[in-house]
Parts: C-alpha cells; structure tokens; sequence
C-alpha cells in the first residue's frame, strides 16, 4: 500500500495540521516545525505538541514527516553561518522529538565555493557534532537529493553515500528521494528503463533500504537542468507515466511520499486522485 500526502501548513499550531491533510485526502503529511524562513522562533509549544498527537490520530494520519528550515546550510564554510546552522539543525532534531517524528529531511548543504569534497565533510561534521548534542535519540537524519543548482551538494548517490559514509551514527540515516530533484540532476526516471537504471544505481551506492521517504513532484525543468522548480503532477516534464513508475513499485509500499508541488493544498486532492488512479490493480 502506498502512503500519499502532501507539504500542509501549521499555520495556527502543529495541532492543525493532521486535519488539513486529511480534508484534502492525505493519509501522511510533511509540515516545516517552524517558519522556515526565520533562524529565530519560539520553542516548542509542548501542549500544541500534545493536541497533534491526538489528532494525528483523530484524523488518521499515519505519518508525519518534518522538512527543516531553507535558511540552514550544514556545509557552509562561513563559519558564523555554520555555527547558526547548526544550532538551528539541533533546534529541528529537539523538536521532531517532542512531536514523535522519526524522520526528518534536510538538503545536506552548499559549499559555496570552497569545493565540493570540504562541503560534503562540512555537512558530515555538522551531522555528527548534531547528533553527539541532541544525545541518542532516534530521529533519522534523512539526506534529500537535491537539483544540483549553484554549489547545492546532494544531487547524485555517490554525494549522499560519502557522506553518510562519514557519520559516526549508521543506523539513524536515510534519504529522500524527491522526483523532480532527481531529474533535473540528470536521473531519467521518466523512461521506464531510466527509472530502472536509477534505482538499480541507487541500490548499488547506498542500498534502497535507505529510501525513507520521497518528495512526489512533477518538473518545470528538463533533465539534467539543474532547475528546482515543481511542478503539479502530469503538467511537467516527469507526466503521469513517470509517475506510474513510481506508484506501481512495491518497494515503496509504507514509505510516505508526499507532495510539494506549486498549488500546495488547494490541489492536493485532484493530484492525489490522479496518484491513486495510476495504480495498476
Ligand atoms: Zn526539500
Ligand atoms: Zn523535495
């Protein structure tokens, strides 16, 4: 069975959440813990966090997954910057806790020209020094793929395997398969051969076991463009083929995958429907 949702809003309160995913047919959710343009925010309301638990169950949401902030840059070789980031990265480990998330997705980080193997040992770093902080713990640091744009690490396997290759924690990692990210790094998950090369590539560099959760988006961008811009499902250049690709993989039942595509909640559950319809039965 396939887990579907969708990015929702906390406006309001992480409370929210669970019941705006399901009016819009979600059975999980990704939400930012924050507003994820500001480094500043307040702490965790633990009675906001309590209320969302009930109505994750209420509402019936199997899953939810947490997105951390876009100003966040664990390679940065800025170090005031890194230093931020990393409190900051703490901050979202702290609050999956509270909110009983187990996975949370992060864009490992940029470089920012200082190279890409000391950015990927940046972003290593970082993750240890977060974990060694936030003490055991089991919130699974999960590495999104990312488009590849500017100095953005994170675009291809061999990336996300050094440096998970390089954390002293193995067993709390994972990664996130977004589907436009992929394809604009130069993955061709659209033809069906394509889509079986990139996963047998993904096996063999970082094993599928990894994949924990997936950003389902269509793509404004071309293969191999770099460009990070979603697109909603069937109007880009992924089409719902790609997508039945997706949607008829077993090795995908339970994961959540969800959507962060331009129309956001408002055309969640058309999109949905459309997933749903690609299931071959
Ligand atoms: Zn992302
Ligand atoms: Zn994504």
């Amino acid at each position: 069975m396939k887990l579907l949702g969708g990015h929702v809003s906390v406006t309001g309160g992480v409370r929210n959440a669970p019941e705006r995913a399901r009016t819009v047919t979600c059975d999980c959710m990704q939400i930012f813990s924050k507003n994820q343009m500001q480094w500043a925010s307040k702490p965790l309301d633990l009675e906001d966090a309590e209320q969302y638990k009930a109505n994750m169950v209420a509402h019936d949401i199997r899953e939810t997954v947490i997105h951390d902030s876009y100003l966040i840059n664990l390679g940065s070789p800025d170090n005031a910057l890194l230093k931020r980031s990393r409190e900051a990265f703490l901050d979202e480990v702290v609050r999956a806790k509270h909110l009983g998330v187990r996975n949370l997705i992060f864009h490992p980080g940029a470089h920012m020209g200082a190279g890409e193997q000391a950015g990927l040992k940046r972003v290593a770093d970082s993750l240890n020094w977060v974990r060694k902080e936030s003490g055991s713990g089991n919130v699974r640091f999960v590495l999104e793929n990312t488009a590849g744009q500017g100095t953005v690490l994170g675009h291809s396997f061999e990336q996300l395997a050094k440096v998970i290759g390089m954390l002293d924690d193995q067993k709390n990692v994972g990664i996130c398969f977004d589907t436009c990210h992929g394809y604009v790094a130069g993955y061709d998950v659209r033809s069906s051969d394509g889509y079986e090369k990139t996963f047998d590539l993904l096996d063999e560099v970082l094993g599928i076991e990894m994949v924990r959760a997936m950003h389902i988006n269509d793509s404004k961008g071309k293969q191999g463009s770099h460009l990070d811009r979603h697109e909603q499902i069937g109007k880009g250049f992924l089409g719902l083929e790609c997508f039945g690709h997706f949607m008829n993989d077993d090795r995908w039942d339970g994961i959540p995958m969800v959507l962060e595509t331009p129309e956001g909640e408002k055309g969640y559950e058309q999109e949905l429907k459309t997933l749903r319809s690609l299931v071959v039965k």
